[in-house]
């Protein structure tokens, strides 16, 4: 099958010819249909985040069940699934108090497949590494069916896809994460594909006031058709003292979608006493967080978001039901569909910053 395939920190994926092995029991063999192009690949291109390598990258993602392994009741040949990089085991003690996108997932339960057993990707006899249990950015998936959720087959599969990572990823940050009160105000930094689904989290929510904050005047512009009340620039020095102003005091909740130092801090300054900051984006390892203290004489908060604290088997399919409803948009989020031949400039759009997302489809 082809696949793109990460070889070299910061170079250009290359696209290969990749083997794949058949279903071990709990494992579903998924022909992929669309894959969205998040900043976290990025993040492993660039060296942000380490993998071993060779690596296969793609973790947000739509397709069709073509083979299931023994003891697979859930799905069936031809379901409609969504994965996701949450998988659970179902045992442990954050599965079972209601937190499975924290799962311990002890290798111990069966949800990887071990030393001894045959890699799930090679080429001749090079192991090729599968990525977050996914690897999405390939023809054909292999993937333990804790990671899939049966959907909509009515449902475009681009817009599947972005439910797999970036829309549960902000949405949730709102909704489940942040649980923010209906007449809240909001500021959400960062309005690309996570951004955007937490500014209509925030509106389905009922927040009072949203805030988008970017660098770039187009992701406004979508911020402001995405359901935000208001818009600044976060290229003005003064943002954090802009926002303090026009909210007389500062947010009751703050999202950062991006997961830099700078705004991740911003993101705490902007809050008003008893406010909440969560950090959605992924912060780079060993990045650390400067905070004023006094912040926490004023019962300020910060808090991490893993994925939108998903418990995806339920929450996909209700997103999906707010967006057939046209209560959440994902069509405009698809800012363009690419062959996998073209995932490299789906990485360049992004660094340029213009675009919500990039999806990679196949035939
Ligand atoms: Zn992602
Ligand atoms: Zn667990």
């Amino acid at each position: 099958m082809k696949a793109a395939v990460l070889r070299e920190i910061n170079q250009p994926l290359l696209i290969e010819d990749i083997s794949i092995d058949k279903p071990m029991p709990n494992e579903v063999l998924v022909k992929t249909k669309a894959s969205g192009v998040c900043r976290s690949d990025l993040h492993y291109i660039q060296g942000n985040q380490f993998h071993e390598l060779p690596v296969i990258l793609g973790h947000e993602v739509a397709g069709v069940v073509e083979k299931v392994g023994e003891n697979v009741t859930y799905l069936s040949p031809g379901d409609t699934v969504v994965g996701c990089i949450s998988i659970f085991c179902g045992r442990c003690d954050r599965c079972l108090e209601g937190n499975p996108a924290l799962c311990l997932r002890d290798p111990m339960w069966g949800l990887f497949r071990s030393e001894n057993d045959k890699p799930k990707l090679y080429k001749d006899k090079e192991i090729i590494n599968q990525f977050l249990r996914l690897s999405s950015f390939a023809e054909m998936m292999l993937i333990h069916e804790n990671a899939l959720v049966k959907v909509d087959p009515e449902v475009p599969f681009e817009q599947l896809a972005l439910i797999g990572c970036g829309v549960t990823t902000g949405l949730g940050a709102v909704l489940k994460t942040a649980r923010i009160k209906a007449g809240s105000t909001v500021a959400v930094i960062g309005c690309g594909g996570v951004g955007l689904s937490a500014i209509q989290g925030a509106r389905i929510a009922g927040a009072l006031r949203i805030i988008a904050i970017d660098t770039v005047g187009s992701k406004l512009e979508m911020a402001i058709e995405h359901g935000a009340t208001d818009a600044i620039s976060a290229t003005s020095s003064d943002l954090v003292q802009n926002v303090i102003e026009m909210t007389k005091g500062g947010v009751d909740y703050s999202f950062d979608a991006l997961g830099i130092k700078q705004t991740a801090e911003q993101a705490y300054d902007i809050v008003r006493p008893g406010g909440t900051a969560t950090i959605v984006g992924l912060i780079a390892e060993g990045v650390k967080i400067e905070l004023d203290g006094l912040g926490f004489m004023d019962e300020k908060r910060v808090q991490g978001s893993c994925m939108g604290s998903n418990q995806f088997r339920t929450d996909m399919p209700r997103y999906i039901e707010l967006y057939k409803q046209g209560r959440l948009k994902i069509d405009s989020l698809v800012s363009q569909k690419l062959k996998i031949d073209g995932i490299n400039k789906a990485f360049d759009d992004m660094k340029t910053g213009g675009l919500a997302r990039s999806v990679i489809v196949f035939d």
